[in-house]
């Protein structure tokens, strides 16, 4: 048996969506960098690239390479997002746990070093729409993604490649996931859509009492087209 680094169920389905055929994986915002040391000790890539912007963090990744006698394979460089990486030196580019917003802050900085080819392995923690809404605007296709919930957390994990088409998702599928969306009897995919439908109601009641400015206005009106995409979706009754 391979002894390999133990990480969470989160890094580890990520890891399971890197392409068999990768030479260089690049993990933006690293960290502690488990996931490259897991990914090239599951046989996933030849090399990797540990991305931190961070001091602190970056120290970790090079602790835990040095642990695990990576050095030879996994290389540290810090920087911030997309511009430690030359273009297409990653075929694959790992960016997760962080916000969604950040995500595509860095995508929309960094787009430049991406090729045709690289695909895009995204685990926004929260504002998933925003990030697929900049793959749609842009130009990617998202052509796998999963749902996985740990430690009371839902996470979605987002895989695009490069598009031949126009994007066009749907304010449906920029919700839920133009992937997900086709699993609606999943377990987990219930079990979260519920909980988001009650976090609307809690919004939406305390909008309600509050002084009606045309911004909350917009907000109150998105949470009910939500509010109802959600109860379409999992076939509820309206309650
Ligand atoms: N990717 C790991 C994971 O999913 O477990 C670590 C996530 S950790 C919560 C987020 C990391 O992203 C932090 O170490 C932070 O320093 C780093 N980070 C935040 N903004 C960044 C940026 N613009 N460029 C590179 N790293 C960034």
């Amino acid at each position: 048996m391979i002894q390999a680094i133990d990480i969470s169920e989160r890094l580890k389905v990520i890891t399971t969506l890197i392409p068999d055929d990768t030479h260089v994986l690049a993990d933006i915002g690293s960290d502690h960098a488990y996931l490259p040391c897991y990914a090239y000790q599951m046989g996933k890539v030849n090399n990797a690239i540990a991305g931190e912007v961070g001091y602190g963090p970056l120290r970790s990744a090079e602790q835990t390479i040095k642990t695990w006698e990576l050095q030879s394979v996994i290389e540290t460089r810090q920087g911030d997002g997309l511009a430690v990486l030359e273009y297409a030196e990653a075929d694959v580019v790992v960016i997760a746990g962080m916000g969604g917003a950040l995500i595509r802050d860095i995508l929309a900085a960094g787009h430049q070093i991406l090729s045709p080819t690289t695909t895009l392995l995204l685990q926004p923690n929260n504002c998933e729409p925003e990030v697929r809404g900049w793959l749609n605007d842009e130009g990617w296709a998202i052509h796998s993604e999963r749902l996985i919930q740990e430690n009371g957390h839902y996470y979605e994990i987002i895989c695009a490649d490069r598009s031949r088409q126009p994007g066009s998702l749907s304010r449906k599928e920029l919700l839920f996931g133009p992937i997900l969306l086709h699993n609606p009897s999943d377990p987990a995919f219930r079990a979260k859509w519920s909980h988001e439908w009650d976090k609307r109601k809690k919004i939406l009641s305390s909008l309600s009492k509050a002084t009606m400015a045309a911004s909350v206005q917009e907000k109150k009106r998105r949470f009910q087209r939500e509010q109802s995409y959600i109860e379409e979706v999992l076939s509820w009754e309206k309650t």
